[in-house]
């Protein structure tokens, strides 16, 4: 039960089983956690993607007169 943690976070299990795990994730600390931090990756992800050097913007080319 506990390794179906990253298959409810992507979605992949039957409805059956999402139910299933709900029910297990609500009295299962050891789950909860690993949620959070699995749900956490797409947002740190997001955060790594974030380059500073992408922020420079270089002036457009009509400036140079
Ligand atoms: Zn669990």
């Amino acid at each position: 039960m506990h390794d179906e943690v990253a298959a409810y976070v992507l979605g992949v299990l039957d409805d059956d089983e999402h139910e299933a795990f709900e029910r297990h994730l609500d009295g299962c600390e050891r789950c909860q956690a690993e949620l959070m931090e699995l749900a956490g990756v797409p947002e740190r992800l997001d955060e790594l993607k974030q380059d500073p050097s992408a922020s420079e913007d270089d002036p457009p080319m009509s400036m140079s007169r």
